[in-house]
């Protein structure tokens, strides 16, 4: 892959906060950015002069974007598949459009996991409520029935019990195609981050465990209080997902942990993930300047971490705290600028790291 230097144009679609911290990247490595968002004064769009505001479905938009800028990433993957396979002609778009297309639907990426003897729940594909039924009696109860597309934080999901109306349950998710997964009962939540280039030089964090509130990620705690042999298991398993995408970017893996040592994959997100926020922080090389590297055809920079670390999410009005965050020792506050505050927002992170004590 021939190498884009710097004050070369990166293009981030998608105007969140994994687009401005991308773009926080870049732009310290002499990156200019230009972000397209659907919306104006968005997160990301606060930090570059150059944005296409517009319907992420707008083609003519994303062409006109497309001509502007020197590779294309993205920051979220519930986008339509059609514009990004429109420009990818014109400008190299990493992670492909065929990346997206598998990582958008719980039922190709489940298979797609499958073909590469990845563990995951048992599942089913549902489109009925009469197949939601014939499901329900392979995979047993409790299941969770999940949209195929769209679904995040927990949306798009209903948890089915032994005795529950399962008409009810299929209305609640009105009829979408979906996939219902055996319930897992596990010791925790973990998830891999892997940066992975052209020419398929890959980097791995530390596996990390994630605490979730409400289906929405409260805290991760780096490293993940693991065995070796089962955090070495957890990055193998994301590194050969991420050969198996053949991914130019990153990916986050979900996974569980079952109380039997078994990692099962849950969930993959191709683009930066609130579970890799730490890194910023932590590491001599964040997430987010990852994705710069492996896109542009930098060679990667080293995962590993000089302190363990927490983050913790700030949702809805726990920002307006800022003042006294800032002063938390060991401590950095990372704010989005995201308005208005909405219960549940993820309004900025804090990451505090525990330092070495310093030799008296
Ligand atoms: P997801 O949208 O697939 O990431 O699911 C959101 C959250 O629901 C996960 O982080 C888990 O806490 C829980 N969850 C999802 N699928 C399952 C499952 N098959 N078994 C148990 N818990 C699940």
């Amino acid at each position: 892959m021939t190498i884009l230097p710097p004050n070369s144009t990166i293009g981030i679609v998608g105007g969140g906060q994994l687009g401005r911290m991308i773009g926080q990247a870049a732009s310290r490595l002499g990156y200019r950015v230009h972000v397209f968002t659907d919306q104006a004064g968005s997160s990301a769009a606060q930090i570059t002069d150059q944005a296409t505001v517009a319907a992420y479905d707008d083609l003519d938009a994303m062409r006109r974007f497309a001509q502007a800028v020197d590779v294309v990433t993205i920051e979220f993957e519930n986008l339509p598949v059609e514009g990004l396979q429109a420009i990818a002609s014109d400008v190299s778009v990493c992670p492909s459009p065929d990346v997206l297309a598998v990582c958008q639907d719980r039922l190709k990426e489940k298979q797609f996991l499958q073909s590469l003897d990845v563990p995951t729940a048992p599942f089913a594909a549902v489109s009925t409520a009469a197949e939601l039924k014939s499901a329900i009696t392979t995979l047993g109860a409790p299941s969770v029935l999940k949209t195929r597309r769209m679904g995040y934080d927990g949306k798009g999901q209903v948890m089915i019990q032994a005795d529950d109306d399962l008409d009810a349950a299929w209305h609640t998710l009105r009829g979408s195609e979906s996939v219902l997964e055996g319930f897992v009962t596990f010791e925790r939540e973990m998830s891999v981050i892997t940066a992975r280039t052209a020419d398929g030089e890959k980097a791995s964090y530390v596996p990390v465990e994630n605490q979730h509130e409400h289906h929405i990620l409260a805290k991760t705690i780096a490293p993940a209080p693991i065995p070796d042999s089962q955090a070495t298991a957890a990055v193998a398993l994301a590194e050969r997902i991420a050969d198996g995408l053949d991914l130019v970017g990153i990916v986050a893996v979900e996974m569980f942990q079952t109380f039997e040592g078994d990692i099962l994959v849950n969930e993959l997100a191709p683009r930066p993930h609130n579970s890799g926020h730490w890194t910023i922080d932590a590491c001599l090389v964040s997430q987010f300047e990852q994705v710069v590297r492996a896109i542009t055809g930098l060679p990667l920079g080293a995962p590993e971490r000089f302190a363990d670390a927490k983050m913790d999410n700030l949702l809805g009005d726990a920002a307006e705290a800022w003042l006294d965050l800032i002063k938390q020792p060991n401590s950095r506050l990372h704010l989005y600028g995201k308005t208005p505050i909405r219960p549940g927002r993820k309004q900025g992170h804090i990451t505090t790291l525990r330092l070495p004590t310093a030799p008296s």
